[in-house]
């Protein structure tokens, strides 16, 4: 393994290690990320990867991810996975049982975002469950002044966050994250009493990091950037080689 680069030889033993449960971010982490959240495309081998690895833990793995859940459905599709979508805010169980948390009146930010969008055509809002993302990946020039807008559109919306991504400002609720989420799920069958391992890329990721290596898991980072987490992974190019190879790797015993 000596010719993989970074933590990769490490990850592939905690993949492959029959106690553990296993957490994914989807953007960034599974996929590279690309000019619109819609043009992201999964490579060829990643969703067998992943049927065969969730059937070696017994089910236990899941993606954790900023979009809603019906989204993550259809990238993966024919594949159904647990997934929690909206940083938490919406989870399907293993067992297929969904769960809303609830979520503060967004309307006022929303109409804030679609304002400004209506101005500079290279901004993208997108509306979900209690969250609204402004994209300016098209349009990089205008992060301060997105900032600025949403910093105050956020200020006048209580149990609201914002979370400052890639090229993405997010305003969510600020009780539920991703570490909530993985939480939720290891309380669960059959990811309860397993060793988590949670990789991701972003800023929305560290509440996971955090809450996985808490309760003796190991977090994953996904590309550069400072991060909590304890092994970190190139780019997602590299993650998929070590998925791969750990989706494999169990049966050739
Ligand atoms: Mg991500």
């Amino acid at each position: 393994m000596a010719e993989i680069p970074d933590d990769s030889a490490a990850l592939l033993q905690l993949l492959s290690a029959p106690g553990s449960a296993v957490f994914f971010d989807f953007d960034g982490t599974l996929v590279d990320l690309a000019p619109t959240p819609d043009g992201v495309r999964l490579e060829a081998g990643v969703v067998d990867a992943l049927m065969l690895l969730a059937r070696w833990h017994g089910g236990a793995l899941a993606l954790v991810s900023g979009r809603p859940v019906a989204q993550i459905d259809a990238m993966l599709a024919p594949l159904i996975l647990p997934v929690a979508g909206v940083h938490g805010v919406e989870r399907r169980g293993a067992d297929g049982t969904r769960h809303v948390a609830a979520t503060p009146d967004v309307s006022s930010v929303l109409a804030h975002a679609r304002a400004l969008a209506a101005v500079y055509p290279g901004l993208l809002v997108e509306h979900k469950r209690g969250a609204v993302a402004l994209h300016y990946r098209l349009a990089p020039e205008l992060e301060q002044l997105c900032l600025q807008e949403m910093t105050l559109a956020v200020q006048a919306c209580p149990g609201l966050l914002l979370l400052h991504g890639k090229m993405v400002l997010e305003a969510k609720p600020a009780a539920t994250d991703k570490g909530g989420a993985i939480a939720a799920f290891m309380a669960e069958a059959p990811f309860k009493g397993r060793r988590p391992v949670f990789a991701g890329d972003d800023t929305t990721d560290e509440a996971g990091f955090a809450y996985v290596q808490q309760i003796g898991g190991q977090g994953v980072k996904v590309g550069s950037g400072p991060s909590a987490a304890s092994l970190r992974l190139a780019s997602p190019d590299v993650l998929r080689t070590v998925l791969l190879a750990a989706s494999v790797s169990p049966f050739k015993e």
